[in-house]
């Protein structure tokens, strides 16, 4: 490997923080959210971490299920936004996936592949109620109708019911409490309509499964502290028990003297206020540092905290080694990962720990 930018996965950390997410779950099942290539982080490497702590997997596509059942990959797979086109559940003949039926759309799909069949292969399905967030769901007024209807269908296994939040990472919100009634709501009327045995209720993303204790249900859907970034903006991962699994790595490939006043970088927006010492690190925007970090924002150079100055270009990034007189060419530099948060650059750059993790390119290698 010869350009030094890289992103080193621990997969020990993810399995601690899976752990804590088991141990957090009580006795619902966990479904580790593995969508947007496992966060950035290599979708098969945590699918076989995952599995191997016997969790269950969610994703967003049948593309990311294909990709873990070609690694041989056997767990049960929850599709989260179920299927594009009526087409998929046949056409992709993968065994042990549950499609979530969100839209009154997907239930018309099924009701007409039921009635074409001759040899039915049941779909095991999750119904997604909309409790307020609006984004994806069915209205909780017609859940009993939504219900009926596919429990009236041969060739398909209704699994259990779930919703989403919309505010789970703010703790103070009270919205959740208002959606948790609504998905009561839910299932009290599905009580009073003959409810297929083992229903199962699914409720919590990762601020979910740590604030709400009382909407765990049967299977919570932990995405980002798996990978050891907080789903909150007032709590550290740290303060939450969660190891980085991802670091951000590259190395110094210059260090340039500057006299006061020069500047550096395009446009110039960082001028030296006394004579400074400035490093060069391999890593850039098109590798997924974001453009938009400021000076000021914290990287991790050899042991030591220094901030970036100037604007991030494509390739490479100015950090200031003025009070790090010991850095030199060849240093390694952590971006992101142990010592510098992710949830603290996204902060710093005006955006959230998930669009980082996922935002990191192609090109950087993932060493694990
Ligand atoms: C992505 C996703 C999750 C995981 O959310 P995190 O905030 O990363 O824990 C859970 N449920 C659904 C439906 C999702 O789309």
């Amino acid at each position: 490997m010869a350009r030094p930018a890289r992103a080193r996965i621990n997969l020990a950390a993810f399995r601690h923080n899976l752990q804590l997410a088991i141990k957090w779950a009580g006795n619902a099942q966990v479904a580790a959210v593995i969508k947007a290539d496992g966060y950035g982080h290599g979708i098969v490497a945590v699918a076989r971490a995952a599995e191997q702590d016997g969790c269950m997997l969610a994703v967003a596509s049948i593309e990311e299920a294909a990709r873990v059942r070609a690694a041989g990959i056997v767990a049960p797979i929850l599709l989260l936004e179920g299927f594009f086109h009526a087409s998929e559940p046949d056409e992709s003949g993968f065994d042990g996936l549950q499609w979530v039926i969100h839209s009154e759309h997907q239930l018309a799909a099924l009701e007409e592949r039921d009635s074409g069949l001759d040899v039915v292969r049941p779909l095991s399905v999750w119904l997604k109620f909309n409790t307020g967030m609006n984004r994806l769901g069915l209205p909780v007024l017609q859940a009993e109708s939504f219900v009926s209807r596919v429990c009236r269908l041969a060739s398909v296994r209704l699994e259990g019911v779930m919703t989403h939040f919309a505010c789970a990472d703010e703790p103070e919100n009270d919205f959740s409490g208002l959606q948790m009634a609504r998905f009561d709501s839910v299932l009290s009327t599905l009580d009073q309509v003959a409810l297929p045995q083992g229903l199962k209720r699914s409720l919590c993303n990762s601020a979910g499964l740590q604030q709400m204790p009382a909407a765990r249900g049967d299977l919570v859907r932990p995405g980002i502290m798996l990978y050891g970034a907080s789903p909150f903006f007032a709590r550290t991962a740290v303060q939450q028990g969660l190891h980085a699994v991802m670091s951000l790595e590259s190395e110094l490939i210059a260090v340039n003297e500057l006299a006061e006043a020069d500047c550096v970088g395009y446009g110039l927006t960082w001028c030296a206020s006394r004579v400074s010492r400035i490093g060069v690190v391999a890593m850039g925007y098109a590798d997924g540092y974001p453009r938009h970090a400021p000076s000021g924002t914290p990287v991790w150079v050899s042991g030591k905290r220094v901030p970036l100055v100037g604007r991030v270009s494509m390739d490479m990034l100015t950090v200031d080694l003025t009070d790090h007189e010991v850095a030199s060419v060849g240093d390694h530099v952590e971006l992101w990962g142990a010592n510098v948060s992710v949830d603290e650059v996204a902060r710093s750059a005006g955006t959230i720990g998930y669009e980082l993790l996922t935002g990191v390119s192609a090109r950087v290698p993932r060493v694990y």
